[in-house]
């Protein structure tokens, strides 16, 4: 499932490929998403050009030059796929195609259907129910210095928990909460309001720091995207934690473990984290 150094991939791949290039035409499936695709699709993006490529945690905002910003969350298999001339046939899982002068075509593609595409109005994207109440995002000026022991007090939840919680911190899903509390040498199972002073700290550091490695890894596959696939915003990664239950910790030779919090996976160490 995409996270924030996911979608800021695809959002700076879009930039690259797109940015000065007129929108000829769009299709779309029979098919709704989450929630249905607006039905004006066709009428607002046709003839607009994308004049700012933007992302708010987990979603890409694609401003036009109608003053409309087209939003779009990828859910859990969602993925943006540029072609150049050499297009593949639709699949039924494409649900939204925007073709481009000089023969570029964008696809939205997405098997589980659980994304969202939405069109509102640009100057007042931040009412939007899906972004109005989310949190600060953690790479921005906001989060530095520290306030992520003021966003954390009084939650009685523990801290991965916390994380995962859009309206505290955007932009985190599952890989990088585990991967930032290893770095942190902080327990997933710690109460959050008890991560304060040092704790909060560390955690803050390596949120912000799992963040930049991991966008600078999707930086690199960008420079070569356009020799595979044309999709964008998967790359090769390097975890520490995550996905290696039954593996050797780096740090003490332990096995990492995996528990269920909240339904979902968790993988730490128990050793280097309390
Ligand atoms: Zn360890």
């Amino acid at each position: 499932m995409p996270e924030l150094p996911e979608v800021e991939t695809v959002r700076r791949g879009l930039a690259l490929e797109l940015a000065n290039r007129k929108i000829i035409s769009i299709e779309r499936s029979k098919f709704d998403l989450r929630r249905p695709i607006p039905v004006n699709l066709n009428v607002q993006l046709v003839g607009r050009y994308i004049v700012n490529f933007a992302r708010r945690g987990k979603y890409l905002l694609l401003r036009l030059d109608n003053l409309q910003t087209l939003l779009i969350h990828l859910g859990m298999s969602g993925r943006m796929i540029i072609h150049k001339k050499d297009y593949p046939n639709v699949s039924q899982h494409d649900h939204l195609q925007i073709n481009f002068e000089d023969g570029f075509r964008l696809v939205y593609t997405d098997p589980r259907r659980f994304g969202v595409i939405d069109l509102i109005d640009t100057s007042s994207e931040e009412n939007h129910p899906s972004l109005a109440r989310m949190g600060p995002e953690p790479l921005s000026e906001d989060f530095k210095g520290n306030n992520l022991e003021f966003l954390l007090q009084d939650r009685q939840i523990n801290i991965k928990a916390a994380l995962l919680d859009q309206r505290i911190l955007a932009g985190i899903g599952n890989i990088y909460a585990c991967e930032a509390l290893f770095y942190a040498g902080i327990s997933p199972k710690r109460l959050a309001k008890n991560v304060k002073g040092k704790r909060a700290e560390m955690l803050s550091e390596a949120i912000v720091s799992v963040l930049e490695r991991a966008i600078d890894a999707g930086g690199s596959s960008l420079r070569d995207y356009a020799n595979t696939s044309g999709e964008l915003g998967y790359f090769q990664h390097n975890f520490a934690v995550y996905g290696r239950e039954g593996k050797l910790c780096h740090r003490c030779g332990r096995k990492i473990i995996r528990i269920i919090q909240n339904g979902r996976s968790t993988f730490y160490c128990s050793w280097d984290q309390r």
